[in-house]
């Protein structure tokens, strides 16, 4: 598909992130009825942020795709495909859209948009971060998939009940807006990290710890507009070199704490065995 494609394709569920109405495409550009007008980047997707708002930089996004290219997450990519595959099919009427809320580099949403198309027949990608870094590269490399950089915490540029499904992955969580986007019935999968997740890494080099109680805290957050249907974990060990361990470093929030104690600590390690501990929650909206 070419951008114009795509863009029409999703044209229906878009609405202008500044009045929520309407907002078509012409000519290049995004625009609603108010005159509120928003480009549409060579690269084929579009910015609905007014300000640059800090996100992940190219060096982090450069990082995770090297890590995810070399297949080390290819488990939990299977995992969602796995689990999508099981609930959007009970829900499923006309075409997929699913958003993924957090894409980074595009890496998870770009490869199950093709998978489930090959059930599902027509399904629509759409992938939303506040990097514009992020969303570049990710509609370089999927071009099949609708990519904008918006603020997760604001409201969506999405009409009510607008998607068939939906993808959280180490990211920000909106509940009401999450709520309001999903058609009634459809499947929310939020990833958050483990309890165990990198804790070798993590005592080796003195890294962040994960958040105490984190998968009842999200439990709590969404029990009102969804209900739990089922959790999985996923976890296993990653036997690691000097490079990747860098990579799985810059790739996490810890780039942005990286004082020279653990840069000679990261320098100092030449290989180290670590457990991956994912957790996976499979909401439905209620
Ligand atoms: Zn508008």
């Amino acid at each position: 598909m070419d951008d114009m494609m795509v863009s029409t394709a999703v044209e229906e569920i878009l609405r202008c992130p500044v009045c929520s109405l309407p907002i078509s495409f012409q000519q290049g550009t995004w625009r609603c009825e108010q005159a509120h007008a928003f480009d549409m980047a060579k690269e084929g997707y579009v910015n609905l942020l007014r300000k640059k708002l800090p996100g992940d930089t190219r060096e982090m996004l450069l990082a995770r795709r090297a890590f995810f290219d070399k297949g080390y997450y290819q488990p939990l990519a299977s995992l969602l495909n796995e689990l999508l595959q099981a609930h959007l099919a009970p829900v499923q009427e006309g075409p997929v859209r699913l958003l993924d809320a957090g894409c980074g580099e595009g890496y998870y949403l770009g490869n199950l948009q093709a998978q489930l198309a090959q059930r599902f027949g027509q399904v629509y990608g759409l992938g939303i971060d506040i990097s514009k870094d992020a969303i570049r590269m990710a509609a370089k490399r999927y071009p099949d998939t609708f990519f904008m950089v918006a603020n997760l915490n604001e409201p969506l540029p999405l009409a009510d009940q607008a998607l068939a499904g939906m993808l959280n992955i180490f990211a920000p969580r909106n509940v009401a807006e999450y709520a309001r986007v999903l058609a009634p019935g459809a499947p929310l999968l939020i990833i958050i990290p483990g309890p165990r997740h990198i804790q070798e890494l993590r005592q080796s080099l003195h890294l962040l710890n994960i958040e105490e109680n984190k998968q009842q805290h999200v439990v709590e957050q969404f029990s009102g507009s969804f209900t739990l249907l089922e959790t999985r974990e996923l976890s296993y060990e990653l036997a690691l070199q000097q490079a990747e361990i860098a990579q799985l470093v810059m790739m996490t929030p810890n780039y942005w704490h990286l004082s020279e104690e653990i840069r000679a600590r990261m320098e100092a390690l030449n290989s180290l065995s670590t457990t991956i501990d994912f957790i996976c929650l499979v909401f439905q909206r209620l």
